[in-house]
């Protein structure tokens, strides 16, 4: 990742771990003390915002899609249903499953499943 930053930016990144899913980025701005950057490990980066004035340059937000649609879930849900549909749906007209990918939730109705498993 640092290496495609420098490629991609021109400049340098550092990046972080700090847990499963938290990551720090810190890129050079102008005027950067490149050497000071380079010096950071990740104890001085959990102590960053004790000894720096840190600030906000931006904020972006990320989004994972992943490509699921409804009819994906039924696909995935057909051969289950044709097996066993009391066991899919029990009492439930309406099953609600999270894309194991990007966690979109997804609504598929008993009857939207009888129809595509008498479809294919
Ligand atoms: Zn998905």
């Amino acid at each position: 990742m640092e290496h495609f930053y420098a490629q991609s930016e021109q400049r340098l990144g550092r990046i972080f771990r700090h847990g499963p899913e938290d990551f720090v980025m810190i890129s050079a701005q102008p005027q950067c003390d490149v050497a000071w950057l380079e010096s950071l490990d990740d104890a001085a980066v959990r102590r960053l915002d004790e000894t720096e004035t840190l600030s906000l340059l931006e904020t972006r937000q990320y989004r994972w899609e992943c490509g699921c649609s409804q009819e994906r879930m039924l696909a995935v849900l057909g051969p289950m249903m044709r097996r066993d549909p009391a066991g899919l749906f029990g009492e439930e007209e309406v099953l609600r499953i999270s894309c194991p990918r990007c966690g979109a939730r997804h609504v598929v109705t008993r009857e939207a499943l009888e129809a595509y498993v008498s479809a294919a």
